[in-house]
């Protein structure tokens, strides 16, 4: 992830980001820390970047020229996502810090002064964010607020992916009490059940601590994760069918965009900005349609089970890319793993895994992406950085791999030729549900319709199928015809 970051004091930027998490990402190249001095583009001899403004009033304006150059400057004339910090923006929330976390590259403009020439924020402006309902004197605080916020949701950065999925405003609850050594402290002992080594009772106590603070203290929020439980629990009557939206709800990623819960749930539409990534189900064509026009302009590719909403989207330009059954494992209980060998993936497996991912052999479905965009090898980086890539060894070699994908559900399935049909892919995929299971999931997947083996596997692990045949609509690039 790139920032550039348009400013008076790049200096206090940097020195301000540096230290800390945020400076060891950049260190790392996670993310790059781009502080443009918006002075060095002035075309005035004194270096002055402001002026009065007309019709009067206090103080000066940052002028157009230097802003505009400095911005041309980083762009080179492309289409670049670009920020302005201001009181006037909309409030800063998880959701749009999530949403600005899919982007590849940002430029946040900070204001000084009074602020800046309209005219030139009317150009380059894409987005206007305020951190709060005050008034600063500049707007680096406000974008290093931003930059860490996001940072942080970047794979890699934090080094383990889940630690955002359980802090505040995951899923609209606040997070729950944390206590750490000694068990007891000014005579306030820690609560039995968090010594008691339990996690199933660990996880219900702190989920429950969660609701009760969340109620208390931000009743706006409560609310809303109220409303999403709801849609979860109709979702639910038809949970293989329904299981990726479920899902995508319950783990904090979707967005419900249109859900008519009084209808019988024939209605709904989600929206995973993480992934943009729609999921779509309606009743009738004139209710897909109308779903269809709140998809986000950003949207690349929707999820669908239905004919009718596949021409609905095929005149929105999108087009299948690829045919599977969706597979669901609703228990609870740990699935056994016979071959002992499977660890985390780092990213000194990067090659390996991009070799056999991205040459065609990997999860066939998301190949069509990779053959029409080339953003797999992207992909992989950013699932390994995200801890979500298991590698089965043999003899301390690598055999294979599988992961979860970023729209949650289990994939990127590789075996090895001549490791196959000798029980690996069976152990290989038990050890990814059993850690979807310990994070308090519901383990699904999408295997393609004509893949057997891929079938017979998912059977053998004792995972259910939907009845339905789901359809992946990916949207056309420019040239692009149907891709499988
Ligand atoms: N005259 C401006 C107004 O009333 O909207 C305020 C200008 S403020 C003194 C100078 C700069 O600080 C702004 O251009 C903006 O970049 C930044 N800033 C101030 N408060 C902010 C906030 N709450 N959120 C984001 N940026 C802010």
């Amino acid at each position: 992830m790139k920032f550039h970051i348009l400013t008076l004091f790049p200096e206090m930027i940097l020195q301000g980001l540096r230290p800390g998490i945020i400076g060891r990402a950049a260190e790392k190249g996670i993310i790059s820390l781009n502080a443009v001095n918006i002075r060095d583009y002035t075309e005035e001899r004194h270096g002055k970047v402001d002026d009065y403004p007309y019709g009067g009033g206090a103080g000066m304006l940052l002028q157009a020229q230097p802003v505009y150059v400095a911005h041309r400057a980083v762009t080179g004339g492309r289409r670049v996502r670009t920020i302005y910090m201001t009181p006037q923006g909309v409030p800063l929330t998880q959701k749009t810090v999530r949403e600005l976390a899919g982007e590849e590259e940002l430029i946040f403009l900070c204001g000084h002064y009074e602020g800046i020439d309209e005219r030139v924020l009317e150009e380059i402006v894409t987005d206007s964010i305020s951190i709060g309902d005050y008034v600063l004197t500049g707007g680096e605080l406000a974008a290093m607020v931003v930059i860490d916020a996001v940072s942080r949701l970047v794979p890699g950065v934090l080094g383990n992916e889940d630690s955002p999925e359980e802090e505040s405003f995951f899923n609209d609850l606040l997070e729950y009490p944390q206590y750490s050594r000694p068990e007891s402290w000014h005579g306030k002992s820690v609560p039995a059940v968090l010594l008691s080594g339990n996690h199933r009772e660990v996880a219900a106590w702190r989920l429950e601590e969660a609701r009760k603070r969340t109620a208390l203290r931000r009743p706006d929020l409560y609310e809303r994760y109220q409303e999403t439980q709801r849609l979860i629990r109709q979702l639910s009557k038809d949970k293989r069918n329904n299981i990726h939206m479920m899902e995508s709800l319950a783990r904090g990623k979707g967005e419900i965009l249109y859900a008519d819960a009084g209808n019988g749930m024939k209605n709904a539409a989600i929206y995973d900005g993480s992934c943009r990534t729609a999921m779509l189900t309606a009743g009738d064509a004139g209710s897909g349609r109308r779903l269809a026009e709140l998809l986000p302009a950003e949207t690349e590719r929707v999820l669908v089970s239905q004919a009718f909403l596949e021409e609905i989207l095929e005149e929105k330009q999108y087009r299948p890319s690829c045919r599977y059954r969706q597979v669901l494992y609703p228990q609870r209980t740990v699935l056994p793993v016979k071959h002992k060998d499977i660890r985390r993936l780092g990213m000194e497996s990067y090659e390996y895994v991009c070799a056999r991912y991205c040459d065609g052999t990997g999860d066939a479905g998301r190949q069509g992406e990779a053959r029409r965009t080339g953003v797999n090898r992207q992909y992989v980086k950013e699932r390994i950085l995200a801890g979500a890539v298991y590698g089965i060894f043999v003899e301390e070699e690598p055999v294979g791999f599988g992961g979860y994908h970023a729209d949650g559900g289990l994939g990127m399935l590789y075996l090895e030729e001549n490791s196959r049909r000798k029980g690996l892919g069976t152990s290989l995929e038990a050890y990814i549900i059993n850690r979807m299971l310990e994070r308090g999931w519901i383990p699904y997947g999408h295997v393609e319709a004509d893949n057997m083996p891929a079938m017979g596997l998912q059977e053998k692990l004792g995972l259910y199928f939907a009845a339905k045949t789901y359809c992946r609509m990916e949207k056309t690039l420019a040239n692009e015809g149907q891709v499988c």
